[in-house]
């Protein structure tokens, strides 16, 4: 037909099949000539059985996500003007799966008769991470294929399955044993010899029908996978979708999903969703590390320090396939961090989320040692040892002694001077930072700093590496608390004076939960351990009214039962204490601070705006190479609302103008840094610019 659909025949079938690389997205320019091949072999009374396959290394992986919010989206043939034109076709259809089916490329599948698929294939319908649902009968075919509960989970939660799951469930008819193509042929001819009949998906009624009569099981999977959506639409309307093809006939079905769809592509929410898409992958492009800076070869590798980031560190390399030899001072420290990680280990197999053999070969990956001569063949070596600068530089210094040469040495300080580290070796070129996030086998963000002397191939092996082991990773530049913590830090300082001020911590904690954040700053604070920040502002001679005194008096958050809040009985559920606000009234009195009723605006504007305002000062001074990197690092290492797109994002949609306006406000009233207004920040508001500006893509 053209480049991007060719059509071959085997005898009485045919195969039609898609070229679209690289993942075969469902562009105009394929679904035109796509269309077209079908009517002509529907209307071709020599073909008994359409198949419908793609070149390259996936099925259709997806609708291409840059038509999304433009005219060409909806021009025709839509993807539902496709999948109808298929579905109804009277002889049989067969998608032939290989690599990922997944949103629009699932919707296709499902508009077939019967799916093949290659045992390595994955199917899902990812398009709630999209901040959107599927859009082109995806809700209301699958509850037909796999049924209500299953389907409700697959496409709430956007997590694809195996094949074999798939078979299970009738989403696959069959697993390919050899050649997909030619067992989906053999599989097509099968059933147009058998003569029928061929049901196409929305006739079939078999797997809704008891969900229709009784819907309390699938309201049960309703429930369960909706609870933790936080203000987020599209997982909500996927829910309401399915239901929707539980209860009403196909056709309005399928209209409401359409409704659905169109009202939630063109919301924030999706935008900012796909802000973030494009994001992460943006962040892969850095300066002066191109194609040609080829990554250093990683077959092994070493951390320093079996502590929380250590072990965690040590896991994520195991969880990624990667042997890793973990160096502490003595074997009592080795053997407590060692210990640490087998008990989590545990845990994740008594959830059920791993198997006890995935636990032997993980564990199998991990080596203690107190002697640095057995990291002498470490391919890469991160160290997280306490955050001291003196005993950062001995280690480095120990490292330089014994690692081989081109061995890449990581620090994961979460604020000390990345060059004063790699002055301390004679290979500053070798050496850069690794922020890891707590806890560092579940967290995925992962600060990549760029030294003075780092090496392009350095970081370009820190990318690759990062992804090898799941992270999300985005570089930035050396300045103290880099990206996260940097900014951290402007918040922590305001949320402290709210409480002077005339705000209960709870008070401050809800207006975050409200805004779309999984806890507040105080909740935080005691999750992580106030201790961690008291040491961190001693080592700088710098105070902070409330943490401190709270650790003077031994509430170290979670972890003592006490911190901001109280955790009785072992529980991790805050409870506000008096103790608490008595200490802070006590305070607010010593600092003659007349404490007043304070508003969820001026906690939000208080909080998020200085936030905003030091992302502004970091992209100013080059820190960051552009505002979506730092909304990357919002959102994955801090929880930053991901239906708002990161602080940058947000503050673009919040409008620079009033942001700068009140933060001058605040200026005005209180004189402190934190709200004055950074030059970018005033010249954008100013020429009605935005932070995001660079991210074009989104619509
Ligand atoms: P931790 O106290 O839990 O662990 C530090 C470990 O290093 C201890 O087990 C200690 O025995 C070991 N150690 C100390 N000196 C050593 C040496 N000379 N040789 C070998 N082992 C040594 O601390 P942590 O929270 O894991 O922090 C480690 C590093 O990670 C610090 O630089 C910290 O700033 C950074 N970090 C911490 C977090 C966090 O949330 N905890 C997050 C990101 C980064």
């Amino acid at each position: 037909m053209n480049d991007y659909v060719t059509v071959k025949r085997d005898g009485e079938i045919a195969v039609v099949l898609l070229d679209n690389p690289p993942v075969n997205a469902l562009s105009l320019h394929l679904r035109e000539p796509l269309h077209a091949a079908l009517e002509t072999l529907r209307d071709d009374e020599g073909v008994a059985a359409i198949v419908v396959a793609c070149a390259g290394r996936t099925f259709v992986s997806g609708a291409d996500i840059t038509e999304f919010g433009t005219p060409k989206q909806l021009q025709s043939p839509s993807l539902p003007d496709l999948c109808s034109t298929l579905e109804k076709i009277a002889k049989p259809t067969v998608a032939a799966i290989h690599g990922t089916a997944l949103g629009g490329g699932l919707e296709l599948a499902l508009a077939c008769h019967f799916r093949v698929a290659d045992k390595g294939a994955r199917l899902g319908l990812p398009e709630v991470k999209l901040g959107i649902l599927p859009g082109a009968g995806g809700t209301v075919r699958l509850p037909r294929v796999v049924g209500p509960e299953k389907a409700v989970r697959m496409i709430v939660s956007g997590t694809p399955i195996s094949a074999s799951d798939a078979f299970e469930h009738g989403l696959v008819d069959q697993v390919a044993e050899g050649d997909l193509v030619q067992d989906a042929v053999a599989f097509a001819r099968e059933k147009a010899k058998s003569g029928g009949p061929f049901v196409p998906v929305r006739d079939r009624e078999d797997k809704i029908a008891a969900a229709r009569e009784d819907p309390s099981a699938f309201e049960a999977a309703v429930k369960e996978v909706t609870r933790k959506v936080r203000g987020l639409e599209a997982p909500l309307a996927c829910a309401e979708a399915v239901r929707n093809a539980v209860n009403l006939d196909f056709d309005t079905a399928i209209q409401k999903e359409r409704e659905f769809f169109l009202k939630l592509v063109a919301g924030d929410q999706s935008r900012a969703q796909r802000h973030l898409f494009f994001a992460e992958r943006e962040a892969a492009k850095v300066e002066g590390v191109g194609k040609e800076v080829k990554p250093r070869d990683i077959r092994r590798a070493g951390v320093i320090g079996a502590g929380t980031m250590g072990g965690g560190i040590a896991m994520s390399f195991a969880n990624g396939g990667i042997p890793v030899t973990i160096l502490e001072m003595n074997r009592e420290a080795l053997d407590r961090g060692l210990g640490t990680i087998e008990k989590n280990y545990g845990i994740s197999v008594s959830r059920g989320s791993l198997t006890e053999e995935e636990k032997a070969a993980r564990l199998g990956r991990l080596k203690g040692t107190t002697d640095y001569a057995d990291l002498a063949d470490c391919d890469i070596i991160i160290e997280a040892v306490f955050e001291e600068m003196a005993i950062k530089k001995e280690v480095f210094g120990k490292l330089d002694a014994i690692a081989k040469p081109g061995t890449v040495l990581a620090s994961n300080t979460s604020y000390l001077d990345v060059n004063e580290i790699a002055a301390s070796t004679s290979r500053p070129g070798d050496v850069l930072g690794m922020h890891f996030f707590s806890p560092a086998n579940v967290m995925r963000l992962l600060e990549i700093v760029r030294g003075e002397k780092t090496a392009p191939d350095v970081l370009a092996t820190a990318l690759t590496i990062a992804k090898k082991i799941g992270k999300v990773p985005v570089v930035v530049g050396v300045c103290h608390g880099f990206v996260g913590n940097r900014m951290l830090g402007a918040r922590n300082e305001e949320s402290e004076a709210l409480l002077l001020e005339g705000a209960t911590p709870q008070q401050v904690d809800k207006a975050f939960t409200d805004f779309g954040w999984p806890m507040g700053p105080f909740a935080m604070w005691d999750l992580a351990g106030l201790d961690i920040g008291w040491r961190n502002r001693k080592a700088q001679g710098k105070t902070a009214v409330i943490g401190d005194a709270l650790c003077e008096m031994g509430r170290f958050g979670q972890k003592t039962g006490k911190g901001v809040y109280l955790y009785e009985n072992g529980s991790r559920d805050p409870q506000p204490d008096p103790e608490v606000d008595r200490l802070i009234e006590e305070k607010a009195r010593e600092r003659g601070i007349n404490r007043r009723d304070i508003s969820e605006q001026e906690i939000i504007e208080r909080t998020l705006y200085p936030l905003v305002n030091e992302g502004a000062r970091i992209l100013e001074e080059g820190i960051a190479a552009r505002a979506s990197d730092i909304d990357i690092v919002w959102v994955n290492g801090y929880g930053f609302p991901v239906g708002k797109g990161g602080p940058m994002f947000w503050a673009d949609l919040e409008g620079l103008p009033k942001i700068v306006e009140r933060l001058e406000y605040w200026h005005g009233k209180t004189g402190k840094d934190v709200f004055k207004p950074a030059t970018l920040l005033k010249k954008l508001a100013e020429s009605q610019g935005t932070l995001s500006g660079g991210s074009k893509k989104v619509a």
